[in-house]
């Protein structure tokens, strides 16, 4: 039985262990996508990257077939461009360009349990100063939010240390799309907003694990799903930057089951 504070599985130190091997797999894999993403390439060719590492490793991607609104999700690895915030699904005749903002969002299993995490690349060298301050921000929020993780600590103090981090910064935080608790699922309790009060919501204890992402658009925060189903993208046509990391409550603050 997992023991469940607040509505939270707890993990132990060996379900830990498991996930920390599958985060493991998505930290590299988006390490070495630095080096593949480049223009001429398609988002498809993103995704065969990603699957191919993954099945090396002998673990299971975990957004391949995830149940969504009308179908399941097609392929292992989510590809957002420019406007799409998150949730792109990798097509063949989708061709990176010079100075686009590719989001790359990766889900592994290992033995049953899960990690997750994104990152957000620029194509090729020649990209607005726009673009390269949303990225900077967006991952900037990511680690103020993780910085809050400490158990004692609220909920509410990461979300409001990523909201407090995008909008003094002038852009917004996605609000229809949260972070969510990780573990034998990929979205466990709790959901975990980019914006709110601090000081409020549940305590943090250790051994909760968490999949911290904030989704930072240049304009409005407001969002709109395409027609392909999944596909999710600003409603204002703005830049979007999505930062991800799958992170572990100890006893003396976090571990980042994500990085490398
Ligand atoms: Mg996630």
């Amino acid at each position: 039985m997992f023991l469940k504070k607040q509505g939270v599985k707890l993990k132990t130190p060996i379900e830990i262990e498991k996930m920390r091997n599958a985060g493991k797999v998505v930290g590299e894999i988006l390490n070495d996508l630095s080096e593949i993403i480049r223009p001429g390439i398609t988002t498809k060719d993103i995704d065969i990257f990603s699957e191919k590492c993954i099945r090396l490793s002998k673990m299971k991607p975990a957004f391949l077939g995830i149940i969504g609104r009308s179908y399941p999700f097609p392929a292992t690895t989510c590809v957002s461009v420019n406007n799409e915030v998150v949730h792109g699904i990798p097509n063949s005749l989708k061709v990176l360009e010079y100075g686009d903002l590719v989001s790359v969002d990766i889900g592994v299993v290992c033995e049953g349990y899960y990690g997750d995490a994104a990152k957000t690349y620029v194509v090729g060298s020649c990209v607005s100063e726009t673009a390269v301050r949303l990225i900077k921000i967006a991952e900037l929020s990511l680690h103020e939010g993780i910085s809050q993780i400490l158990p004692g600590k609220k909920l509410g103090d990461v979300s409001s240390a990523i909201q407090r981090t995008v909008e003094t910064n002038g852009f917004s935080v996605v609000r229809d799309f949260v972070g969510h608790g990780i573990g034998v699922s990929l979205h466990e309790e709790p959901q975990i907003p980019n914006f709110g009060e601090a000081n409020t919501g549940i305590k943090l204890i250790p051994g909760m694990v968490l999949a911290i992402e904030p989704m930072v658009n240049v304009g409005d925060y407001q969002v709109c799903t395409e027609s392909d189903g999944w596909t999710v993208t600003t409603k204002d046509g703005s830049l979007s930057a999505h930062f991800e990391h799958t992170i572990a409550v100890t006893e003396n603050g976090y571990e980042i089951l994500t990085k490398v």
